[in-house]
């Protein structure tokens, strides 16, 4: 796709919006070199107070440098840089605009994705379900980057902090790009564990209950160094 800008005035980015833009085209690179996404798919976006900063649209994650900040305001108004924003901007918006969320991270995983044409939910094989909320939700299919996909997402994101996109990908947030990254990884890893579980013939694989769930969610909140 060919790299599309317009000249119009805008403002200049302030000292944390410079640093969070850095943190942002890391991780967008991450996805690339993680296999998470093929290319110029998927998309990475930072809050930084009421300004949303967003991987540009058909850009290579390369090809980005520190003076492409891109950002809108929490309506999709354009406030910095001249790229033009991810077409899948309306989803990242819904998000923040119902959500605690300052990070979101959306990838075409190959895994999760191939889970996302197979159920409706991710069955729970792993205790990381509860670190995602519970059961991740399939949210159903509609075309990329319209209301309605945004629509769906939310709902399939009710009491969780990640789910999967029908015959297209994965969508996390969390309150750092730190967070929302691992989840998305730990997303697509639970997605590449279950195929392999269920793949086995003549077997079915044992899935936790909704007690279990809840109790690794609890211990996960309260895991790492005391302090
Ligand atoms: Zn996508």
């Amino acid at each position: 796709m060919a790299e599309q800008r317009y000249e119009q005035r805008r403002r200049d980015p302030l000292p944390e919006e410079t640093d969070a833009w850095e943190a942002l085209v890391a991780a967008a690179r991450r996805t690339v070199a993680d296999g998470l996404v093929v290319g110029t798919s998927g998309n990475v976006s930072v809050r930084v107070g009421d300004t949303v900063l967003v991987t540009p649209s058909g850009v290579p994650y390369d090809r980005l440098t520190p003076d492409d900040v891109t950002g809108v305001d929490l309506t999709g108004r354009q406030v910095l840089g001249t790229l033009v924003p991810t077409s899948e901007l309306p989803m990242h918006l819904a998000v923040y605009a119902t959500t605690d969320a300052r990070a979101v991270v959306h990838t075409h995983a190959v895994h999760a994705t191939a889970v996302s044409t197979l159920v409706l939910e991710l069955p729970p094989v792993h205790y990381m379900t509860g670190a995602l909320g519970g059961p991740v939700r399939v949210a159903p299919y509609a075309p990329y980057g319209t209301p309605e996909l945004a629509e769906n997402v939310l709902r399939a994101l009710e009491g969780r902090t990640g789910c999967l996109l029908r015959n297209h990908g994965t969508l996390t947030h969390g309150t750092t790009l730190d967070q929302a990254y691992d989840r998305t990884a730990q997303l697509e890893w639970m997605c590449s564990l279950w195929l392999k579980a269920s793949s086995v013939p003549h077997h079915t694989p044992s899935l936790l209950t909704e007690s279990q769930i809840t109790e690794a969610g609890t211990r996960l909140r309260n895991y790492g160094q005391p302090g």
